[in-house]
C-alpha cells in the first residue's frame, strides 16, 4: 500500500495521465510494448513508474519481481525525477534511485531506477536479457537521442528473447514490459518499422488539458542579438502584463548567465530582511497597486497590450536605451543598473541549464518568493524534460545550440541554428499548462515557415557512431547493418566506424569483438579513451591516463578568458582569434568607477594568465598535460570551491572529473585482476620518464588525428616564432587547420607533428587539445 501525503495526492489527481491509469495498465498487461504519447507536463515521467509500482511491478512476491527501469536522455532529468517520485511515493532514495554516468543512489533495496539511456545501454552489454528488470520505460523518445534509438532497437530483441525463454521455463524468467514515452505524436518511426516491432505496438494518447497559447511572432527577425531582444520582451511582459511566470529559451550557459544578470539589475529581488520594514511596506503597496491595475485589465485589453508588444518599436524609455545595435555591452550593463525599475515587482530570476548544480536546478520547482514574479531562463532542457510550474509566458529565441559533426572529416562545430517547428511548438506549449498563455517568438512567421525544419534530425545522423557500434558489438550484435535502427544511418558510416574499431584492435578482421574490445566497452567513455587506458597500463602510467581521459570525457573545465568580463559575444568566433588583443582595451572616456572596474578586471586577467601558465608549466608540449596538472592539483588541495575559483576552473566539471576517475578506477579494479590501481588524492606529478610515456599514450590514442605542419611538406624554410597562422594539414579534410590560441603550444615554435583531440570550426578550423608528437 502506497502512502502519499495529501498535497501530493491532490496534485496527482490534477494530472491528465492519472485519468488514464486503468487503460494504460490494461494495455501494458496485454501487450509487450506500449507507446504513450502525452504533452509535456501531463505526468508521464512521474506517474507511469508509479502505476507500475502500484500494480506490483518491482515487488519481490509478485509475478513481476524485477525492478522498474526508466531512462532519460539527460542526467538532470534522471536525478530530479527520481527525487520527485521518491517524494511522491514516500519512499527513500535507496528505493527510488537514480544512476547516471558519475553518480548513483542505487542499492539492493531499489525498486524504481531512473537512469540515463547510456547507463542502460552499458548494462545491456553485460546482461542482454536485462534480467533484473520487469519493466523498462524509455522516456523522451521523441528527442531521438543516439542512445535512445539504439536502446529501442536493442530492446526489441530483448523482448523476443525474454518471451521465448519464459515460454521454456516461466519460473526462471518472465517476459519484460517495454513502455516508450514521447511528447509528440510523431511515433511512426517506431510503430511502422517492421524491422523493429513486427506487430505495431498500441499507442495511447493522453488527452492533455492544454490551455490555448497565443503565438506572437516578431515582425522582424533580429540578426544576431536575440539576447537583447529577449531582454526587451521580458521587460515589457513584466511591466505591463498580469502575473504569471516567464520562461525564456536561449541556447547556452553564457547567454543565460548574461541575461539573468541583466534582469537582476533591472528588477532586483532583495531578500526580505534587506528591506527595512517601512521601505518594505511602501514597496509592497506600490506592487499591489500596480498588480491590481494589471488585473483590472479585461482580457480584451490584455490582448491588445500583447499585440502591442509585437511591434517592439513602441516607446518604453528604459529599454530604448538598450539599442540592439549597440556594440559595447559593458555600457549596456551600466545602463541597466541606472534604470533599475522601482515600480515593478521584483523578478525572481533563475537560470536552468545542464551544467548547473542539481541543487540549483531543483529551485525552479519551488514557488517563487511572495510578491515576486518567476522568470526562468533556460536551454532546451525546459523544452520537454522538466516542467516548471506556473509558466504563463514563453519567450523563445527559436535557436538551439547543437554539435555538428562532419561525418567525412571529423570536424566538429557548435552551431547555433534554428530549432525545428516541432521543438518551437513544444516550447510554446510550456505556457499553457496552468491557464491560457502567450508565446513570444523572437523571429518572424516567414522565417518560421521557410527556414524551420519540421522535426529535429535524429542524433544518429549527426554524431560519431563508433562508440555505439562498439556497444552493439559488445552485445554480440555482429552485423550492425541488420540492426533495427528506428532510422538507420548510412551503411558507409557504419563501415567506417567498424574500420576505426578494427584499427584500435577492438574488432577482429571479421568485425567480431575482441577481448580487448570487450574490456574497452566496459568503460563509460569513448572507445579511443578506453584504448588509451589499456595502453597506459602497458606503459606504467595508468593513474595519469585515468585522470586525463576522465577530464577529456567531461566538458573542458577551464573557464575561458572572455568569461572573465561581462562580454556578450562569448561565442568562439571572433574572441578566440583575438585572444591576446582582448587585454589592451582603451580606458578613455570612462568614469572613475568604470576605470576602477577595468583595473579590477585587468588584475583578474593577469591572475588568469598566470594560472594558465602555471598549469601549462608541467610540460608545455601538450594541452592534455595541462589538464592533468589541474586535476592533480585540485585533488591535492582537497577539491575545494576555493581552488576552482583561484584556478579559473568550473567546480561542477571538476567534481564530475573526480567522480569519473573514481568510476573508471573501480571498473578496472573489478574487471582487471592483476592491475593494481587506486585513486590517490595525493598523486605525485609524473616524472620525466612518465611524461614521455604519457605523451606516447596520447599519440597512440589519437594516431588517426595527426596533423603535419604544411611547411614540412612544402619544404618551405620559413621560420616561425609562434604557431599563429601556421598551417597544418590532417589526414582527412582538405582544409588547413590551426593550433587554437588557447593551446599551450600557441606561443612556441610550431612543431612538425601534432595530434589533436578535436577540430572545431569557427572562422577557421582549429585544433584543440593538442600534443606534440616526438620524432624519435
Ligand atoms: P511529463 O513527463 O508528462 O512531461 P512530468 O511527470 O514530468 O510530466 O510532470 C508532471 C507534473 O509534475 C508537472 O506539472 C510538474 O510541474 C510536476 N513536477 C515534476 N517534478 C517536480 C518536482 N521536483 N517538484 C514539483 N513538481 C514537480
Ligand atoms: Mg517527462
Amino acid at each position: 500500500p502506497v502512502k502519499r501525503n495529501q498535497e501530493i495526492q491532490e496534485a496527482r489527481m490534477e494530472l491528465p495521465i492519472c485519468a488514464e491509469e486503468q487503460i494504460i495498465m490494461e494495455t501494458i498487461s496485454n501487450n509487450p510494448v506500449v507507446i504513450i504519447c502525452g504533452e509535456t507536463g501531463s505526468g508521464k515521467t512521474t506517474q507511469v513508474p508509479q502505476f507500475l509500482y502500484e500494480a506490483g511491478y518491482g515487488n519481490k512476491d509478485s509475478d513481476n519481481p524485477g525492478i522498474i527501469g526508466i531512462t532519460q536522455p539527460r542526467r538532470i532529468a534522471a536525478v530530479s525525477m527520481s527525487k520527485r517520485v521518491a517524494q511522491e511515493l514516500s519512499l527513500s532514495e535507496q528505493e527510488v534511485s537514480y544512476q547516471i554516468r558519475y553518480d548513483a543512489t542505487v542499492s539492493p533495496k531499489t525498486v524504481i531506477k531512473f537512469m540515463t539511456d547510456g547507463v542502460l545501454l552499458r548494462e545491456l552489454a553485460n546482461d542482454f536479457l536485462l534480467s533484473k528488470y520487469s519493466a523498462v520505460i524509455i522516456d523522451e523518445a521523441h528527442e531521438r537521442s543516439l542512445n535512445t534509438d539504439i536502446l529501442i532497437g536493442a530492446i526489441s530483441r530483448v523482448l523476443k528473447l525474454r518471451a521465448e525463454l519464459s515460454k521454456e521455463d516461466g519460473s526462471k524468467i518472465r517476459p519484460i514490459k517495454v513502455i516508450i514515452m514521447s511528447a509528440t505524436l510523431r511515433v511512426s518511426d517506431f510503430t511502422q518499422n517492421k524491422n523493429l516491432f513486427d506487430v505495431a505496438p498500441p499507442v495511447i494518447n493522453v488527452n492533455t488539458r492544454q490551455f490555448p497559447v497565443s503565438i506572437h511572432f516578431n515582425k522582424r527577425t533580429p540578426n544576431f542579438d536575440y539576447v537583447s531582444e529577449a531582454f526587451k520582451k521580458v521587460c515589457k511582459i513584466h511591466t505591463k502584463l498580469p502575473h504569471g511566470g516567464i520562461l525564456v529559451f536561449l541556447t547556452g550557459q553564457d547567454e543565460i548567465t548574461l541575461l539573468c544578470k541583466k534582469f537582476r539589475r533591472k528588477f532586483p529581488y532583495l531578500m526580505q530582511n534587506q528591506y527595512n520594514s517601512k521601505q518594505m511596506l511602501e514597496k509592497e503597496k506600490t506592487f499591489r497597486e500596480v498588480e491590481q491595475e494589471r488585473e483590472s485589465l479585461n482580457s480584451k485589453e490584455a490582448d491588445f497590450e500583447i499585440e502591442d508588444l509585437d511591434i517592439g518599436e513602441e516607446e518604453l524609455e528604459e529599454t530604448e536605451l538598450l539599442d540592439t545595435d549597440s556594440e559595447d555591452f559593458e555600457e549596456n550593463l551600466e545602463n541597466d543598473e541606472m534604470i533599475m525599475d522601482e515600480h515593478s515587482r521584483p523578478l525572481y530570476v533563475l537560470p536552468l541549464y545542464s551544467l548547473l548544480s542539481t541543487h540549483a536546478q531543483l529551485r525552479v520547482f519551488e514557488p517563487p518568493p511572495e510578491g515576486t514574479r518567476l522568470c526562468v531562463v533556460a536551454t532546451n532542457v525546459a523544452e520537454t524534460s522538466l516542467t516548471i510550474p506556473g509558466i504563463k509566458y514563453v519567450v523563445d529565441c527559436g535557436k538551439v545550440k547543437g554539435r555538428r559533426y562532419d561525418v567525412a572529416t571529423g570536424v566538429q562545430s557548435y552551431v547555433v541554428d534554428w530549432t525545428s517547428k516541432a521543438s518551437a511548438d513544444q516550447r510554446a506549449g510550456r505556457a499553457g499548462r496552468t491557464g491560457p498563455g502567450h508565446c513570444y517568438r523572437l523571429f518572424s512567421s516567414a522565417v518560421f515557415n521557410d527556414q524551420f525544419q519540421q522535426f529535429t534530425v535524429p542524433e544518429i545522423h549527426r554524431m560519431p557512431i563508433e562508440g555505439i557500434v562498439l556497444q552493439m558489438k559488445a552485445m554480440n550484435i555482429d552485423t550492425v547493418n541488420n540492426f533495427p535502427f528506428p532510422t538507420p544511418p548510412d551503411r558507409d558510416r557504419l563501415r567506417k566506424a567498424e574500420k576505426l574499431l578494427q584499427y584500435m584492435n577492438a574488432l577482429d578482421e571479421d568485425g567480431r569483438i575482441t577481448e580487448l574490445g570487450r574490456t574497452m566497452a566496459t568503460f563509460p567513455i569513448a572507445p579511443r579513451f578506453s584504448k588509451m587506458l589499456i595502453i597506459g597500463q602497458q606503459h606504467g602510467c595508468l593513474p595519469y591516463i585515468i585522470a586525463i581521459v576522465s577530464a577529456l570525457s567531461v566538458v573542458d573545465p577551464f573557464i575561458k578568458d572572455y568569461h572573465l568580463d561581462n562580454s556578450t559575444n562569448s561565442d568562439d568566433d571572433v574572441k578566440e582569434e583575438e585572444y591576446e588583443e582582448v587585454r589592451s582595451n582603451e580606458l578613455n572616456k570612462l568614469s572613475e568607477e568604470a576605470i576602477l572596474q577595468k583595473e579590477r578586471q585587468k588584475l583578474i586577467r593577469k591572475k588568469f594568465y598566470d594560472v594558465q601558465k602555471k598549469h601549462a608549466g608541467l610540460d608545455p608540449t601538450s594541452d592534455l598535460l595541462k589538464l592533468l596538472n589541474v586535476v592533480g592539483a585540485y585533488e591535492y588541495e582537497g577539491g575545494t570551491d576555493k581552488f576552482c575559483e583561484c584556478n579559473f576552473v568550473r567546480p561542477k566539471a571538476m567534481e564530475e572529473i573526480r567522480k569519473l576517475r573514481g568510476q573508471i578506477t573501480n571498473i578496472i579494479q573489478m574487471n582487471c585482476p592483476g592491475v593494481d590501481v587506486c585513486l590517490d588524492p595525493k598523486m605525485k606529478p609524473p616524472s620525466t620518464i612518465q611524461l614521455k610515456a604519457i605523451r606516447q599514450v596520447i599519440t597512440a590514442g589519437f594516431i588517426d588525428q595527426i596533423a603535419i605542419r604544411k611547411g614540412l611538406i612544402d619544404k618551405s624554410s620559413k621560420i616561425f616564432s609562434s604557431t599563429r597562422n601556421v598551417e597544418y594539414c590532417t589526414m582527412w579534410g582538405n582544409d588547413n587547420v590551426f593550433i587554437h590560441p588557447t593551446s599551450v603550444l600557441y606561443h612556441n615554435k610550431p612543431p612538425d607533428f601534432v595530434v589533436y583531440q578535436e577540430l572545431h570550426k569557427t572562422s577557421k578550423v582549429w585544433m584543440k587539445g593538442v600534443t606534440i608528437v616526438e620524432s624519435s
